[in-house]
């Protein structure tokens, strides 16, 4: 299980807050996670704590998002290229 608290990554120099939010909706629809880049945060529905599986999936999902984003170049693509990135990065596992 990954503990309740809010924790802290670096992206690119840039402090993101991880916050686990029950229940996370974005636009009216339920999410797994979802990154502000603006506010500097990544959220994970606070349900996955407990699939650490799933929630590192999501999480390396999210960060790349913010790393896309935090860097500009996910003003060089489309959105299809930028969310294909970052299932890509789904699969990064350090053993
Ligand atoms: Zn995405």
């Amino acid at each position: 299980m990954i503990e309740p608290n809010m924790y802290e990554v670096m992206i690119l120099g840039q402090r993101y807050t991880v916050e686990h939010v029950p229940n996370l909706l974005v636009e009216g629809e339920r999410c797994e996670g979802a990154c502000y880049v603006s506010e500097r945060t990544v959220k994970i529905d606070d349900a996955l704590r407990y699939q650490d599986a799933r929630y590192n999936r999501v999480l390396k999902h999210e960060l790349m998002h913010a790393a896309l984003r935090t860097s500009g170049l996910a003003e060089l693509m489309d959105l299809r290229m930028e969310e294909a990135i970052c299932v890509l990065a789904e699969s990064i596992s350090i053993k």
